[in-house]
């Protein structure tokens, strides 16, 4: 018991509901009768982090100079690696003291990013279906998201000229995505330089969230936002170690791009956390330059899965694209069904948790998210038993 009414700020309070908590739940419910539960719902590599990064981390955990608080900005041997990795891997310049900052993960800096730019009442345009913490960050910084709905009928890339032009002059910020999760849509160099025409002309600050960037199949490299001409006179680009070399709970990724950018991001961070622990910043800078057949694999797996998982759902009749990056698939839900209920669905008769995709917002209806972090053998018997029961 409190001593008084404890009452939590509006911007708590007012947070969609949290549609999981229904799902884990109906999961526990499943658990409880004695079902195996597949689980399709989360966006967490299952396999380990590389043994050399452990072994970085190993040795640099011995080193007394990395227990004291880290620098704000990072490691600057970080930041060169982070500019290295990128002139190897998309051919763009950075200058590791001004246009890189270490971040502790990506979404610390994506969550982050509106209290640098947004005052009360600007607006934000986030991508929807998307990940929460783009309208969520803009929200606890005072702004008012404006969702820019990811349809397939254009190729689940926002379409920048259905936002209306008084919505774009108020807009500080844009949130993109590419490889896009939930949707998996890659967007091309083509559309960067059409996102940065409009930066130009709207006067909006492009932040551009390349998570997925080497989760990609076919040997097709998705490009980064700052490989567009004049993206880094209008952007940053969020990156993460995270889904790249299996290490989530490594808590370490970084923001490339416009040095000013950069700064104002940095600035909230001086004044509320302390920067990367610097022995996981050193097991970074292996990562960053592992050799590539580490990556290879990791991305050849992924492909085995979802060479089993796609067209397993394709034969039954589930409409589906086949990913070309990320480990999602983005599966229309069968006549009859909303996400809700499909997924409600799957979990009771089949024992498969995937996720609703309204739970990524409302243009998200309709849909239904699968991933590919789970054995290829348990995909195929997730497909088996989807047959079995049907719809
Ligand atoms: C996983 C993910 C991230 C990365 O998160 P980290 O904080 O770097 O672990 C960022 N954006 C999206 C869309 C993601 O799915």
């Amino acid at each position: 018991m409190s001593a008084f009414p404890i009452t939590y700020a509006e911007r708590i309070r007012t947070l969609p509901p949290y549609l999981f908590a229904a799902i884990d739940d109906m999961k526990r419910k499943a658990i409880e009768r004695g079902m195996d539960i597949i689980n399709l719902g989360v966006g967490d590599p299952d396999l380990p982090t590389p043994t050399p990064i452990i072994e970085a981390l190993q040795r640099a955990a011995m080193d007394p100079r990395h227990h004291q608080y880290p620098s704000y900005d990072g490691l600057l041997s970080f930041r060169t690696a982070v500019a290295q990795w990128y002139g190897r891997r998309f051919g763009v310049d950075l200058d590791p003291a001004t246009e890189v900052l270490t971040l502790i993960g990506s979404k610390e800096g994506i969550g982050h990013v509106p209290l640098a730019f947004l005052d009360p009442g600007d607006v934000a345009l986030v991508p929807s279906p998307g990940y929460p913490v783009y309208p969520v960050g803009t929200s606890f910084a005072g702004g008012t998201p404006y969702v820019m709905p990811l349809r397939k009928e254009h190729g689940f890339l926002p379409d920048l000229s259905a936002i209306p032009s008084d919505v774009a002059r108020r807009a500080k910020l844009m949130f993109l995505n590419s490889p896009n999760n939930p949707t998996a849509a890659v967007a091309s160099k083509e559309f960067f330089e059409q996102v940065v025409e409009f930066a130009r002309t709207y006067e909006i600050i492009i932040c551009h969230d390349a998570a997925y960037s080497e989760i990609y199949y076919d040997g097709h490299r998705p490009p980064s936002f700052l490989e567009a001409a004049g993206a880094k006179d209008v952007g940053i680009e969020f990156h993460s170690l995270s889904k790249t070399f299996n290490m989530t709970g490594w808590r370490i990724g970084f923001a490339v791009g416009n040095r000013e950018v950069i700064a104002g991001l940095g600035k909230v961070k001086t004044n509320i956390d302390s920067g990367v622990f610097q022995a996981i910043q050193e097991a970074g800078i292996t990562a960053l330059e592992l050799d590539t057949q580490f990556t290879d694999r990791i991305r050849s797996i992924y492909q085995e899965r979802r060479d089993v998982l796609i067209p397993g759902l394709q034969q039954l009749g589930l409409a589906v694209g086949k990913p070309a990056a990320t480990f999602y698939a983005w599966v229309e839900v069968p006549e009859g069904f909303t996400a809700a209920s499909f997924t409600a669905h799957l979990i009771e008769h089949a024992g498969i948790v995937t996720t609703p995709g309204n739970g990524f917002g409302e243009p998200g209806e309709g849909y239904i998210r699968m991933t590919l972090t789970t054995s290829k053998d348990r995909l195929a018997e997730a497909v088996e038993r989807i047959r079995k029961v049907g719809w």
